[in-house]
């Protein structure tokens, strides 16, 4: 791949006092008036009607981003799409990798549970509907090493509730919109339109619940069915959600049902004859709703599940004839475990036996080196399971421990530490991991995986916009935009809809760039300091 010779160091043109004024005004009106939203902190839990809102934070400038990168990501979708279908469809793989009897779910509670629960469905034979939605969201950064090549690299893939699609959309109109209103004051001669792409995340991610419904219908299901988004009490990000719901009904005629766990636990049942789903609405005079698709923007946290009828709730949902985005077996392959399994050689031309060497080979340069702290060999990594137990060494013992713990101490100035959770902020970073180390208890290794650092760009910098508030006297114009350096992380945005061995269909529908200050270790924007951005192609 060529390397850019773009300066990030020099990154952004210089704007003058009076000239941010203007596109720090532009960007907030713009983002007020197309619902680039967020409901303000403090909306109480129990979900009253919306009475105002505030705009999400935001990048001033679009984030510079490699033409050639950006352009692979979106091309590697599909196969990632394809990929990820078929390890959802490889039961005794994922029993492997991530069951409560031979992988990470023996050591992880919360994995543990939706394996057992799945396993149990598996078993009795209550599994009713063969087909699986993904809405797929593969995270990349520009990696740029001091020696050696710049490329694309995968930070992970996401396979369970993926958020900011519609307001991705939303930022790359405003990014375009202050470009043709002001031409960013002539600042930089990368600021034209053929340099900002085209996103249509809103209707790419609509067609895949679209079809998903369809082949409901088709095999039998209402017409009148509905797509249930099972949401978190309390969302914030609701208007990124709304406008997927105004998209189904406007463009596709059908309806959405929101409810969260705490509600269906009461409100959701399943025929035992038909395995129909249906929910009793709130507040409503309606009858129960029979569902086509259960889409789930929650249930990915274990706080998500404070009791059994939690987890058996999902379960419930599980059995059912509705079509889940995802499956439990859908969020266990988004597994960090199981990206750094499909490092090892030989595993993705396991699940893409079809696939031209050359498809491969882009695709594992996307890989960072990964590898699992129980790992006790580096080099006879191979085959799945070949890996022998976590030795039963003391904490602190280092000369009993297995070597993918000892690397990780080697190492750890390049490293960061994860564990099998989504959302943030579980992750463990260069100079924290030696002492996480010491504290970890042996039999949890199996749990984490160790990653090489990403090299992003280093020097660039932008203009952060912070999120709206309701206390106008506290935000004066000059504090809502401050100058930070910068990583940007792409988003592309996919869906899979799959089963019985065969993807019926998938596609590439769109992006997604967030940008945060660099000092903060992580990415999500709905926490900390970090905003929604749009690419600048260079
Ligand atoms: P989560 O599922 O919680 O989002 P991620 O794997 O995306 O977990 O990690 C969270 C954040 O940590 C990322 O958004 C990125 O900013 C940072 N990060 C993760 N892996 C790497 C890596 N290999 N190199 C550099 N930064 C990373
Ligand atoms: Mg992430
Ligand atoms: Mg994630």
């Amino acid at each position: 791949m060529a390397t850019t010779d773009f300066d990030f160091a020099a990154w952004p043109p210089q704007l003058t006092p009076e000239q941010l004024q203007i596109l720090v005004g532009k960007a907030t009106s713009r983002a007020l008036a197309t619902g680039l939203l967020y409901l303000p902190p403090g909306y109480p839990l129990d979900s009253p009607p919306p009475q105002a809102a505030i705009h999400a934070p935001l990048s001033l400038l679009p984030a510079p981003f490699p033409r050639e990168s950006f352009e692979l990501a979106q091309e590697i979708q599909s196969v990632y799409n394809t990929l990820y279908a078929q390890i959802a469809m490889d039961t005794p793989f994922l029993d492997e990798v991530m069951g409560a009897e031979k992988g990470v779910g023996k050591v992880d509670e919360f994995i543990g549970e939706l394996w057992r629960g799945w396993k149990k469905l598996r078993d009795s034979g209550r599994i009713s509907q063969p087909l699986h939605l993904g809405l797929f969201r593969s995270d990349y950064l520009y990696h740029m090493p001091e020696n050696g090549l710049q490329t694309l690299k995968q930070v992970e893939f996401n396979t369970i509730s993926v958020s900011f699609g519609c307001l991705s959309q939303r930022i790359a109109e405003l990014h375009r919109h202050l470009l043709l209103s002001t031409s960013y004051f002539g600042s930089s001669p990368h600021l034209k339109p053929e340099n900002l792409p085209q996103n249509d995340t809103i209707a790419g991610l609509a067609s895949g619940l679209g079809a998903a419904h369809a082949a409901y219908v088709s095999t039998g299901g209402s017409s009148t069915s509905k797509i249930l988004f099972v949401v978190q009490p309390g969302e914030r990000n609701v208007f990124d959600q709304k406008w997927l719901e105004y998209e189904l009904l406007e463009k596709h005629n059908i309806h959405a049902v929101r409810q969260t766990f705490e509600e269906l636990i009461t409100s959701s049942s399943v025929d035992p004859q038909t395995s129909l789903l249906t929910v009793s609405p709130k507040n409503s005079p309606e009858q129960d709703t029979e569902v086509s698709v259960v889409y789930y923007r929650s249930g990915y946290m274990p706080n998500e599940y404070p009791s059994p009828e939690y987890y058996e709730t999902r379960f419930r949902l599980e059995s059912s004839k509705a079509i889940k985005c995802p499956t439990i077996p859908l969020q266990l392959a988004g597994g960090k475990k199981v990206q750094e399994v499909l490092g090892r050689k030989g595993l993705v031309e396991r699940f893409l036996p079809d696939l031209p060497q050359s498809q491969i080979d882009d695709l594992r340069k996307t890989f960072m080196d990964m590898w699992g702290l129980d790992e006790d060999s580096q080099t006879a990594v191979g085959e799945v399971g070949s890996s022998p137990p976590a030795s039963a060494a003391p904490n602190g013992d280092a000369a009993s421990e297995p070597l993918g713990t000892l690397k990780a101490r080697k190492e750890y100035a390049s490293l960061v530490l994860k564990p099998q959770r989504e959302g943030g902020g579980n992750n463990v970073y260069k100079g924290d991991i030696p002492a996480f180390l010491d504290g970890l208890p042996p039999q949890e290794r199996e749990a984490w995986i160790a990653m090489r650092l990403i090299e992003v760009p280093k020097g660039v910098k932008g203009w952060l916009v912070r999120a709206g508030s309701l206390d106008f006297a506290t935000t004066s114009p000059s504090e809502r935009a401050v100058q930070a350096e910068i990583v940007s992380e792409l988003g592309i945005f996919g869906w899979a809809l799959f089963g019985d061995g065969q993807v019926v269909a998938e596609e590439e529908v769109g992006w997604l760039v967030r940008t945060k200050g660099k000092d903060s270790n992580e990415g999500g924007v709905a926490t900390g300091f970090s905003v929604l951005d749009s690419v600048l192609l260079v």
